[in-house]
């Protein structure tokens, strides 16, 4: 059966390095107070409503996984920062990151047969079908299996109740980040993200400073501004408008939050409640994942 790859020769020793932090992460992080309580809980999995595409079933093999890199999954609302965390990690770690909103964006983007359909659902803040969410994925997973690709992690995908059954019948997944930031915030970020329409680099010129009131505590997080040659190629995805956003997160608390409590009844669920931008949040991630950048400790020293 076609699986991901085991690393290349060359890649070994990172490989290798890597599934030992992660192990040790995940023994550290899962027994942390932050994870759920439920990890010792009993675990009744729901009774699969479909299969997963055969195509997808044969890129995903359960393997040890300390003969593997890391499988995670990256929940919260929209807004709250799964791609701009998720991806710094993929490249501390060496791992795709694979973001169903970008496949979509993709798809939507081409002129293929699905491109129309999807930018109505999209542009109407609704979920794509389950079906097309598992074929692009699993359309993706293929490449990267070509490309020798091992682990991942995923970043808006399971959404919902069927999908993480159906990843749950594919492979482990072993932890799961689930990032939390309060929903005026939430709106205020959506609105503010702006896209390079050239190099496709990811800013947002929203400042927020929401002031600390009934014991609630306050929240800063500076723009993040693209670079001059960036500025005046900026775009907004057109499904940042309040009215999208707002439907957004209505859809998430009814169609995806479910999907936390699936994580956490199995015990693989770490809350993190973003503390600020990245400067405050980026540092506690890691502490909160056991894991150490020293790219970025040694830019701090420089
Ligand atoms: P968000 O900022 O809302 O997290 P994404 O970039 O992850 O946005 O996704 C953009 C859109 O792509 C979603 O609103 C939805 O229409 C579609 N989409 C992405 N992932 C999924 C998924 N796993 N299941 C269904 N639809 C999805």
């Amino acid at each position: 059966m076609a699986a991901f790859r085991l690393p290349r020769a060359k890649d070994l020793s990172v490989a290798s390095s890597f599934s030992w932090i992660t192990n040790a992460c995940l023994r550290r992080s899962l027994s942390s107070t932050a994870v759920s309580e439920a990890a010792a809980a009993e675990v009744h999995p729901a009774p699969f409503s479909s299969s997963p595409p055969p195509s997808m079933k044969s890129f995903l093999v359960r393997r040890d996984p300390k003969e593997r890199n890391v499988q995670w999954v990256f929940l919260g609302c929209p807004g709250v920062g799964k791609g701009t965390y998720s991806s710094r990690l993929c490249n501390l770690l060496g791992v795709p990151h694979i973001a169903t909103g970008d496949l979509v964006r993709e798809e939507l983007s081409s002129s293929g047969p699905l491109s129309k359909e999807l930018a109505e659902i999209v542009n109407q803040g609704k979920l794509v079908s389950d079906e097309i969410i598992l074929n692009l994925l699993s359309q993706r997973l293929e490449a990267g299996e070509a490309r020798g690709e091992s682990g991942f992690i995923l970043d808006g995908f399971p959404r919902t109740i069927r999908q993480a059954e159906i990843l749950e019948d594919v492979t482990d997944i072993d932890l799961v980040v689930n990032l939390k930031l309060r929903e005026d915030v939430l709106l205020e970020k959506c609105l503010g993200r702006r896209i390079c329409s050239q190099c496709g680099g990811n800013f947002n010129v929203a400042n927020i400073d929401v002031k600390g009131e009934n014991g609630k505590p306050g929240m800063y997080m500076a723009p993040l501004l693209p670079p001059p040659h960036c500025t005046s190629k900026l775009i907004t995805r057109s499904d940042d408008t309040e009215e999208v956003v707002k439907e957004r997160l209505r859809i998430y608390y009814e169609m995806s939050q479910p999907v936390e409590e699936f994580y956490r009844s199995r015990g693989k669920l770490l809350e993190f409640d973003l503390p600020g931008g990245i400067p405050e949040s980026w540092p506690k991630l890691l502490q909160a994942l056991n894991l150490d950048d020293h790219d970025d400790k040694q830019s701090a020293a420089a």
